[in-house]
């Protein structure tokens, strides 16, 4: 469904609004390499993918999620959406995805680690740090990272820490990759909050994984007020604001954050739960009065259905796909800003750049370096869009489109394959 989307999406709006031409939508839309395989691991057999899109930028990037709805046209989609989101974060690198149709959370540890390295064996021969790296995505680990770059190793007998990234640092990892994503968005939310001159600060975050966790952190230490954050079984309410800190503490107790209001454990103290704080369902949270709105967790969650029932007047997307191109459209003519996956949640990515340069370069830089090499690529990312949305009546979704297309149409036609 995602794929048939983002086609209809790119054919009828962005392709005509870019002025391209057929042979250059073809390439676009269409994959260099679909590499599949089915792993066996005690006796059970799991669908697995890799999808190389484009790699005229520099090797193919992109990572793997672990997941059950996983399939190969959802896997191509989000190929396509890593080749743009390199180039939007002007990264020297192309576009990939992995993923295997499993539910991870259902796996023996043993088992997990053996689906990680049979992965890599289907599929080494496509893989390196000159080809195509891998990384995180949904339910995929550092550790997860760790097993499948020892399997590589093993496979090709060579050292090659940069052929994956988001490793543990004892693994070559990079810092600040594990808060990235979450990261890469607050410096894009911040440069949007002052072009509109937002004074607000209630924040609603759906999901509560790596991305959605981080954000919430990170913005709660900035003064915002969190107002309710979620997980894939419910959500939790405050209109005086939570602290995501003890929504960690009880979700890594396994704890249901839905419940994370009710009795004695409410967060905020001297706050009575009841009336100010209850459980609430993804869907709601959607809708609630706040400013910013960030979904960080799986696709398709604002649709025609509950799109003109959103608040907020930021929307930052740290999952891949969040919207659909009709809620799209929707937003836009009610004025909310959405600040599209390809850029919000480019952070990831772009640590992991800095990850790979760091493994190949043999070095290791500061916490520091990292941090404002991230803010750089990001604020000069959203900047160029930015000056192109003010000049013009696209979304800033399309905006950002064309500037990634622009990106790699060009290197293509410089390497004379267009
Ligand atoms: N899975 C993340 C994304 O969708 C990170 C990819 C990477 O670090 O290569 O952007």
């Amino acid at each position: 469904m995602i794929l048939n989307k983002t086609i209809i999406h790119f054919r009828k709006k962005i392709a005509g609004l870019a002025g391209l031409n057929e042979t250059e939508i073809q390439l676009l839309l269409t994959p260099n390499h679909i590499h599949k395989a089915e792993l066996e691991v005690n006796g059970k057999t799991y669908p697995a993918f890799r999808v190389q899109h484009n790699n005229a930028r520099g090797p193919y990037k992109g990572g793997i999620r672990f997941h059950p709805q996983v399939n190969e046209d959802e896997v191509k989609a989000l190929a396509f959406w890593m080749s743009l989101k390199t180039a939007v974060a002007d990264l020297p690198l192309g576009g990939s995805k992995g993923g295997v149709t499993v539910n991870p959370k259902e796996l023996p540890i043993e088992e997990l680690e053996e689906l990680s390295r049979s992965y890599i064996r289907a599929f080494y021969q496509h893989l390196g740090s000159a080809q195509d790296i891998p990384a995180p995505d949904v339910y995929t680990t550092p550790q997860i990272m760790s097993w499948m770059l020892d399997e590589y190793e093993k496979l090709t007998g060579k050292k090659d820490p940069g052929m994956i990234t988001g490793k543990p640092l004892e693994n070559g990892g990079s810092l600040v990759r594990d808060i990235a994503t979450a990261l890469g968005g607050v410096y894009v939310l911040e440069e949007a909050i002052q072009k509109l001159s937002l004074s607000g600060k209630r924040v609603a975050i759906q999901g509560f994984g790596n991305a959605g966790m981080n954000i919430a952190k990170l913005l709660f230490d900035q003064g915002y007020k969190i107002l309710a954050v979620s997980d894939s079984k419910g959500g939790v309410y405050n209109e005086k604001g939570l602290d995501p800190y003890q929504a960690e503490n009880i979700k890594k107790a396994g704890g249901l954050l839905g419940c994370y209001c009710l009795g004695s454990v409410c967060s905020i103290k001297d706050v009575p739960s009841e009336g100010f704080c209850r459980g609430i369902t993804n869907e709601e949270l959607l809708e609630l009065p706040v400013d910013i709105l960030i979904p960080s967790a799986l696709s398709n969650q604002i649709t025609v259905e509950n799109a003109a029932n959103i608040k907020a007047k930021i929307i930052l997307e740290l999952a891949n796909g969040p919207t659909t191109p009709e809620a799209d459209q929707i937003l836009h003519t009610n004025n909310i800003l959405v600040l599209p996956d390809i850029l919000a949640n480019a952070g990831g990515v772009t640590v992991s750049c800095f990850e790979w340069q760091q493994n190949l370069a043999n070095e290791k830089w500061d916490e520091q370096t990292i941090k404002q090499k991230l803010k750089d690529k990001l604020v000069t990312a959203f900047n160029q869009i930015w000056t192109e949305y003010d000049q013009n009546e696209h979304d800033f979704r399309t905006n950002t489109y064309i500037l990634a297309i622009k990106k790699i149409l060009a290197a293509e036609k410089l390497k004379g394959r267009l």
